[in-house]
Order: structure tokens, then sequence, then C-alpha cells
């Protein structure tokens, strides 16, 4: 048999997500999903719409959606794009602005989806080292470079950079594309949304799955200048016309509108993740400083991947990455009050042995 068309098959190292456990219900601490459900206005928006329009195919162009995004933004229709999930928006993204010759500079502890589409697309990059505190250094950026992305706040460490410093970055890369990726910037950041105006080389990528709880809808989105916009748009429709379907537009369109609750649920979030990590700091652990709905954490006498193992035996799941720097540290995503009850009891439980 000819094994031809077995070799021909691409040797690609595909990202991991999260585990989405099917054994047990666990208190699941582990993929940075909001604990509350979407707004009552999005339950309703799709119940009043399934019966309607799903003969049809979607509006390829999601103006609806576009135009709810740029009012709230204060931007206009043709500075958005919108996408399935964030992921398919940064992988439109790499596609549309990098390429083989210089590299794409973006830091050695970060979101572990951007080596894979380098990898995926042959696009040269390299990785800027953090400092020992896992911050920033703003200079790694002024290396040569062809483009640069980083998420602010960071992941897994959820430390943020202040939007001044994200501006020097911006500022002197000017005529390379700049992605900040501000998936969890509802957490306490300040967006980088209001420098689009000012650079026409920042792109700012940004999410509904976490601070508008519509993670299982899957809708992503993309800011900055019509040219860039354009960009991303000619990716697209080379590839797949209907990238988001009729009810995830609905359910966006009214998650973004209801202010007052995304207002009320975010500032729980934080509220809660202030509290977890002051208690847990009280009983001797390190807890990195967080802008995001997770935590990074790590216990000096504990190692992290015992921890992990030992707390999804009882229930309760997070994440832990076996990558060098930060093998000792678990990413703990905020849930609710009672479920981080639960967690601040049982991991000072297996503590103290
Ligand atoms: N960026 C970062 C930094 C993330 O952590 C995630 C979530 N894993 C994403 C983007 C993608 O989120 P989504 O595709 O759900 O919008």
């Amino acid at each position: 048999m000819s094994k031809y068309w077995s070799n021909t098959i691409k040797d690609i190292e595909p990202y991991v997500p999260g585990e989405q456990p099917k054994d047990k219900t666990y208190i699941k601490l582990n993929t940075n999903e909001n604990p509350y459900p979407p707004s009552p206005r999005v339950i309703k928006a799709i119940k009043e719409n399934t019966n309607n329009n799903l003969r049809l195919y979607p509006d390829p162009g999601c103006d609806n959606l576009k135009e709810a995004i740029a009012s709230y933004y204060n931007l206009d229709r043709d500075q958005v794009f919108v996408g399935n999930g964030s992921d398919e928006v940064l992988a439109f993204s790499f596609m549309a602005f990098f390429d083989r010759e210089r590299p794409l500079l973006f830091p050695t502890i970060t979101y572990s989806f951007y080596p894979v589409y380098c990898r995926l697309l042959n696009i040269e990059y390299r990785q800027v080292p953090l400092q020992d505190d896992f911050t920033l250094n703003v200079e790694e950026f002024y290396r040569e470079n062809h483009g640069i992305i980083f998420p602010n706040p960071n992941a897994p460490t959820g430390i943020y950079l202040p939007l001044s410093k994200v501006e020097k970055i911006v500022a002197y890369n000017i005529d390379k594309v700049v992605i900040i990726d501000e998936a969890y910037i509802d957490f306490g950041g300040k967006s980088a949304v209001s420098l689009i105006d000012k650079y026409p080389n920042l792109l700012i990528v940004q999410t509904f799955s976490k601070s508008r709880s519509l993670a299982g809808l899957r809708i992503g989105f993309a800011m900055g200048n019509k040219k860039l916009i354009e960009g991303l748009n000619r990716v697209k429709n080379s590839i797949n016309s209907y990238t988001l379907d009729t009810l995830a537009m609905i359910a966006a369109r009214e998650a973004i509108k209801d202010d007052k609750y995304f207002e009320e649920t975010r500032l729980k979030i934080i509220k809660t993740r202030d509290r977890v990590a002051k208690n847990l700091r009280k009983i001797g652990f390190k807890v990195l400083d967080s802008r995001a709905n997770f935590i990074f954490i790590s216990h000096q006498s504990y190692p992290a991947c015992d921890l992990f193992n030992e707390l999804k035996d009882k229930g309760i799941l997070v994440r832990y990455f076996n990558q060098p720097g930060i093998s000792n540290y678990l990413r703990v995503s905020v849930g609710t009050e009672r479920e981080m009850d639960v967690f601040i009891k049982t991991i000072e439980e297996i503590i103290s042995g």
C-alpha cells in the first residue's frame, strides 16, 4: 500500500485547549469561563429567534453586530471585524499581517496559541523574555520585528501593562502591525481602543467569551483602522463568508447592549478575585497581581503539579502548565463566591496536610 498520502499530512503541533471534563461534575476553574450566565436579554432573544430565520444563511457582513460594537466603543462600523471566537480573529490576523521575513515578537510566557499559528503559517517569530516578576519590559519590543502581539492583561499571569506603556510600544513600531489581545481587559484594565484613531497600526482583539459569558457561542472581534479591518475581511472572505451564525450574532448584540448586567457581573468577579488573592496570600501562597478573571498562584513548599492532582481528586479543576518558568504555578479561574470558598477551604486542607 502506498504511504504517499500519509507522508503529505502536515506535521503540525496543535494547541491543546483546557479540559472540558465529561467524567464528573467539577468546580470548574480551568478555562476562564464566566461563572455567571449570560444576560437574561441574551436568552430571551435566542428563544425568540430559534424559529425564525434559521432557514436562511446569516448576514455575511455581520452588520448589526458590528454596528452594536461600534456604537459601544464610539467607532465607525468599518473599524470593526467580528469572527468565530477571538481565536479565529487572531488566526485571520496572523494570516493577514505577518510574514516569513523578520520575526513577529511576543513574550515567552503568553497565550500558547501564538506560536501554533506561527508554525502553521510559517511565520518567523521570536519570544521576548519577561522580567523576573513576570512584568513586560517595553524595550524588548524595540528589537527588530515585522509585527508584535501580546495579551493585555497577559495570560496566564494576569499581569496588566498600563496604557501609557502600551502606547510607547505602538508608537515606536508605527510602521508594523501591533495587536493587543484584550481577552481579559474588562476585569480591571483600560482598553487601548482609545488609541485607535491616533495609531493606524494598532489592532485590538476582544471576545464575548469572558466578561460577557458567551464562550459557548464563539464570538470575538477586532477594532482598528479601516485598512486593517479590510485586510481581515479579505482573509475571512477567502476562507468562509459565514463564520458567525445567526443566533450568535443576535446573542452578542443583546449582550453588548445590556450594560447594567455586564457591570454587575464583572464587578462581582473582580471583588471575588481580590478576596481570594488576599486569603491565599494569608496562607502562604504567592499570588501575582491579576487584572483578569483568573489568578496565577504558587506555593513554596507544595509543587503545583501535585496540588493540581489533589485538587482534581477532590473535584476542583484548575490549570497547570508544564512549561519552563511557570511549572510551579497554577492558573485558577475566578468562580462564584461559593465555589471560591470551597476552593480556599480545600487548598488550605491540602497544604496543611
Ligand atoms: N486570547 C487569550 C489571551 C485567551 O486566553 C483566550 C482564551 N483561551 C483567547 C484569546 C480566545 O478566546 P475566544 O476564542 O473564546 O474568544
